[in-house]
């Protein structure tokens, strides 16, 4: 019997298959042995070692761009080696001075991604990445504004000089959404590896690790910890803890307020957490209430927490003002928290 060929990744040139397989094929994702499910990574990843220095990325990226496009982000001594940049400040709707929910903490040369709502590709132009150094993103949870600039970020920093697969590191599922991603752009992925078009044949591979809480990543500049927040009925929805060299950073995710939250943000430099105002939700069908207070925080719970953890800096994203005003959302957190508390805005850099 002659099998037929199901393997649908793009080809070389010279006809050899490329990258992770496709879906349905064996999986470079470890899976538990017999039962088809994915296994959670248990050890943390260590994907600095291939992190490309600045310098490698911008020549990369400068072979294939115009010189306008190449330019690095500035760099403020007085920040010192961790910068904060706000990508996407914004919430499932279409904001258009807000994109989709996306911070890149960025530590030396190298840039962490957290979350790629829409947008995320076109921000982190705008904040001056490079496109060969967007190539690890952490995901919180798989809900689409989070998720819906992954196709983005797996192929145009590509299509712009990435040699370094992407790689993503999320909760369960993460591996499924690569694959189905990968699929669905395989034939622009061949075209582009076939046709006339200058392009590596390595630098559109999704590479997923799902990851359980706990340390998930770990290099020489960062080590990364995930912890499960409460974001109504998903099993898996993570928080971040970054600790860089000099500073600590939480990004909470979506969440109700939680007890993860607070004893991550402890001692933090910065808490990145999402809000909606009390006052506006009030107002709100009660079917509406029932669903935001069993998935994201009000602002006087948001103040509760932020007084109790104490970070250096609260900055909000993922704002839903429901009706409110900005000054009445303040006033719900500062209520109880007397901290430094930022508003934050796209390309904001902390
Ligand atoms: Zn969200
Ligand atoms: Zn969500």
């Amino acid at each position: 019997m002659v099998c037929g060929d199901n393997d649908r990744r793009p080809r070389s040139r010279h006809g050899a298959r490329l990258g992770a397989p496709p879906v349905g094929a064996a999986s470079a994702i470890p899976r538990a042995a017999g039962t088809g499910t994915r296994e959670r990574t248990q050890e943390p990843h260590r994907l600095g070692s291939s992190a490309q220095p600045l310098a490698r990325a911008l020549l990369a990226a400068c072979l294939a761009l115009p010189l306008s496009a190449c330019r690095a982000a500035p760099s403020d001594p007085a920040q010192g080696r961790t910068r904060v940049i706000l990508l996407g400040s914004g919430t499932p709707n279409p904001e258009p001075e807000r994109h989709g929910p996306a911070t890149a903490i960025v530590v030396d040369d190298v840039v962490y991604l957290v979350d790629v709502g829409p947008g995320v590709v076109r921000r982190a132009a705008a904040a001056g990445l490079p496109m060969p150094a967007l190539n690890r993103a952490f995901v919180t949870h798989l809900h689409s504004d989070h998720t819906a600039g992954l196709a983005d970020l797996l192929l145009t920093p590509w299509v712009l000089g990435r040699s370094a697969p992407l790689d993503v590191i999320g909760p369960p599922g993460s591996a499924a959404m690569g694959e189905h991603l990968q699929a669905a752009y395989a034939e622009d992925v061949r075209i582009r590896l076939d046709g006339l078009e200058p392009a590596n044949p390595t630098g559109w591979e999704l590479r997923a690790h799902e990851v359980g809480p706990g340390e998930v990543y770990r290099d020489e500049r960062v080590t990364v910890e995930a912890f499960t927040v409460d974001h109504g009925s998903w099993e898996h929805a993570y928080g971040y803890r970054f600790e860089t060299p000099d500073r600590v950073i939480v990004v909470a995710g979506d969440t109700r307020p939680s007890d993860a939250v607070l004893g991550a943000a402890r001692g933090a430099d910065v808490l990145i957490h999402e809000v909606i105002c009390e006052a506006g939700l009030a107002e709100r069908t009660p079917e509406w209430q029932a669903y935001h207070r069993a998935f994201h925080t009000t602002g006087p719970q948001l103040g509760a927490l932020a007084a109790k953890a104490r970070p250096g800096k609260l900055v909000l994203h993922h704002v839903l003002l429901s009706g409110c005003t900005e000054d009445q959302l303040r006033a719900e957190i500062t209520d109880a928290y007397r901290g430094e508390l930022v508003f934050g805005r796209d390309l904001q850099v902390f």
